[in-house]
């Protein structure tokens, strides 16, 4: 086989790809994990975390990350801050393509996650000026004022319950009559008087000139339009993958979502994926931690076996 740099590559660096490297890193494997940002993924977002095993209390998002983190390196796993271009998985070898040099290695593991999707309401403008999709970054500019928050899924119930230990009022706009989250985050937001629910509806725009002054709904049913006055606008209305640099090179769903077997393998041999970029009916971070240990485990085993 022609010459290498690694046995493993790892994209991305959230639970599913730090807990891939956790293995990989016990196995010996020569394993590097790529990770564009800082390591932690969408969970540095998370003000707190209730429903990851072994934490009683619940642990912040920021905390439960930096113990991933150490817990990995500590065990010998190299991270490397860089972000990936492309890929070239045409031959045994693959080739990972970065800014100034490209990585050859035998197999890899993409757990590169996902990411906010956008209304197209104005979110490039208004970025830093009023909306935002992170609630533990922003919500202390809101302290008693007014923010609407879009959505209906575990996200958007969390943050705006969360919101509301900043804000006096919350604004809930949801397309629907009936939320998507969890029963139990549902049960919090229907007994929180911060938070009103705005149903059946959808954000249209935002008013302002230098900030948010309001966000322009529509009632799905009636057809009837507002403007509810506000000072932010955070936005929680799904996730899409970061595959940018996967391309067409493996295959994946409607949504661009990466299609794996029960090995977390793809359709090319010696490319596993893991965590919320996977096809998967489940994004938690027990979902993303067992798909990560499942594809170092069953990577190891190509390498052994190429
Ligand atoms: P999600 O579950 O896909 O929910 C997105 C919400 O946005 C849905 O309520 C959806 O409405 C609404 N929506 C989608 N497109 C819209 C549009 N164009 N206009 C208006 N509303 C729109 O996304 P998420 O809440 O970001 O969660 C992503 C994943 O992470 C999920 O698997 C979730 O369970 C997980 N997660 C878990 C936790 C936790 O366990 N505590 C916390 C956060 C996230 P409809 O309901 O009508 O489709």
């Amino acid at each position: 086989m022609a010459d290498i740099d690694y046995d493993l590559v790892i994209i991305g660096a959230g639970p599913a790809g730090l807990t891939a490297g956790l293995y990989a890193a016990r196995a010996r494997v020569n394993v590097l994990l790529l990770e564009k940002a800082v390591p932690g993924g969408q969970i540095l977002v998370t003000d707190w975390v209730e429903n990851y095993p072994g934490f009683p209390e619940g642990i912040s998002g920021y905390d439960l990350a930096e113990k991933m983190r150490i817990q990995a390196q500590d065990l010998g796993l190299e991270i490397e801050t860089a972000q990936v271009h492309s890929l070239d998985l045409s031959a045994d070898i693959k080739q990972i393509i970065l800014k100034d040099r490209s990585i050859r290695t035998k197999s890899l593991i993409i757990a590169s996650g996902a990411s906010p999707k956008k209304l197209g309401i104005g979110e490039d403008k208004y970025m830093g000026k009023g909306i935002s999709f992170c609630a533990t970054c922003d919500a202390p500019f809101f302290r008693d004022k007014t923010v609407v928050a879009i959505g209906g899924g575990d996200t958007a119930v969390q943050e705006a319950i969360f919101l509301t230990k900043f804000a006096k009022k919350v604004y809930l706009i949801h397309r629907r009559d009936e939320l998507r989250a969890t029963k139990i985050l549902q049960e919090r937001a229907f007994a929180n008087n911060k938070i009103e629910f705005v149903w059946d509806s959808v954000a249209t725009g935002v008013k302002g000139l230098f900030g948010i002054e309001g966000v322009h709904v529509q009632n799905v049913k009636t057809r009837e339009e507002k403007t509810i006055t506000a000072d932010g606008c955070f936005i929680w209305v799904g996730i899409s993958p970061n595959t940018d640099f996967v391309k067409d090179s493996v295959k994946t769903d409607e949504f661009g979502f990466i299609i794996a077997d029960a090995k977390m393998q793809t359709n090319v041999p010696g490319v596993y994926v893991a965590g919320d970029v996977r096809d998967t009916p489940l994004r938690q971070i027990s979902t993303a931690v067992g798909d990560g240990a499942i594809a170092a485990v069953c990577a190891e085993h190509y390498i052994e076996n190429i």
